[in-house]
């Protein structure tokens, strides 16, 4: 005879939009130029157990959360590699951006956002970034 265990859990997900520039250095095609997007994150955050008020968490406290790194590092932000060439000319005309050890691709960003969410003590299964309406990265972890 076979006992089957049945596991619970419940996940919300939270969207929140933002724009960044960017390009991708090494990029063969028309990535290697700089250019931008609108973009749309899909946050989903799981419990087992729905807290006192039978939620996983308030859908704000995600968005909190998430749109206060966004506007800090992200939001109308130009997210570039640290050794894009460009830099120097920024910082020189006093430009606001980003540089980050990896390449500044929609992977590696909803990765930044995911581990903020994680550091924060949400707990975050996966975060979908939308680059454009037809092409999207996921980054969990497990
Ligand atoms: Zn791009």
């Amino acid at each position: 005879m076979h006992t089957r265990t049945i596991f619970i859990l419940f996940t919300i997900t939270k969207e929140v939009y933002f724009c960044y520039g960017h390009r991708l250095i090494n990029h063969p095609g028309k990535c290697r130029n700089l250019h931008g997007h609108s973009v749309k994150a899909s946050i989903s955050i799981e419990q087992e157990h729905l807290n006192h008020q039978g939620m996983v968490c308030d859908f704000s406290d995600i968005k909190d959360c998430a749109e206060k790194y966004i506007d800090l590092y992200l939001d109308h932000n130009l997210l570039l590699q640290k050794e894009d060439p460009i830099i120097p000319l920024l910082e020189d005309n006093r430009e606001r951006f980003l540089a980050l050890d990896e390449h500044p691709t929609a992977e590696v960003i909803s990765k930044m956002i995911f581990q903020h969410l994680k550091q924060s003590g949400l707990n975050v299964t996966q975060v979908i970034l939308w680059e454009t309406t037809s092409a999207n990265a996921c980054y969990r972890e497990s």
